[in-house]
């Protein structure tokens, strides 16, 4: 394989050592059980892969961008009865991102994104307390999930392990996919309070009590060749807004 230079893990210092960047993208995942039949690293392998291949669309198009090693520990508080899930506080979001800025902003890399693999992540609030921080950058977060309306590709809802992971899983890493025989269904139950499922008031779920085989959402339907065609399509409109980031006057952005 030929090594991207728009990957920072595969690309080197003869590379670096004059080069610059406009645009450094943050694919950030997490480690956590995902139904039955998916790997831990779920989250992981769709962030490193979706910001690639978005990245590599933005780079052939003149987009001067760099993806950074993808973080492997997310959010999942809600999660701690859950064998080897692997929970990173908010608070510690904070302190590496801030960490990273430093060192961008130092460099002269002022355009950030925190490229969003995993749903227990929410980085808004971090955002908007980094922005006050690091007031030369200008720092966004992306969300793969929300990029197309569900519906468009995949028959069946959820939100974890469901057919639309499932459909990427199968065409990105087929031989850790366990066989259909071992999927579970699943089933998630819901609050009885109907605000919650309403969405106007919040709060967390404990997954062990919400769905027993960790899945929310059924992923009797997915398969290979919707992974491939909902990672092509996503892809390219990431990468798309990769390239318009990169061109994009950080203090002219608005009309
Ligand atoms: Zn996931």
């Amino acid at each position: 394989m030929a090594i991207r230079p728009y990957i920072l893990a595969e690309t080197n210092w003869k590379s670096l050592k004059n080069a610059s960047f406009e645009l450094a993208v943050l694919p950030w995942g997490a480690t956590e059980a995902h139904n039955y039949h998916l790997p831990y690293a779920t989250d992981v392998y769709e962030g490193e892969e979706l910001a690639a291949e978005a990245a590599k669309h933005a780079w052939e198009q003149g987009g001067k961008v760099i993806v950074l090693p993808v973080i492997p520990f997310g959010v999942n508080t809600g999660q701690s009865d859950i064998y080897l899930d692997i929970n990173l506080n908010p608070s510690t979001q904070f302190a590496i991102l801030s960490d990273i800025l430093t060192v961008l902003n130092r460099q002269g890399i002022r355009k950030f994104m925190i490229f969003n693999s995993h749903g227990g992540n929410n980085f808004k609030a971090l955002v908007r307390e980094l922005g006050l921080k690091f007031p030369e950058m200008f720092i966004c977060v992306s969300n793969w999930t929300k990029v197309f309306e569900r519906a468009t590709y995949f028959k069946e809802t959820g939100d974890h392990a469901e057919e639309m992971e499932t459909s990427l899983l199968l065409y990105l890493k087929p031989d850790l996919v366990l066989p259909k025989k071992e999927w579970g269904k699943g089933n998630a139950k819901s609050f009885k309070i109907k605000a919650f499922t309403e969405g106007w008031v919040w709060a967390e779920r404990k997954w062990s009590q919400v769905s027993e085989d960790t899945g929310i959402g059924n992923p009797t339907f997915a398969t290979k060749e919707k992974g491939e065609q909902f990672f092509k399509d996503v892809t390219a409109k990431l990468g798309e807004m990769m390239l318009h980031l990169c061109k994009a006057d950080i203090s002219d952005l608005y009309e």
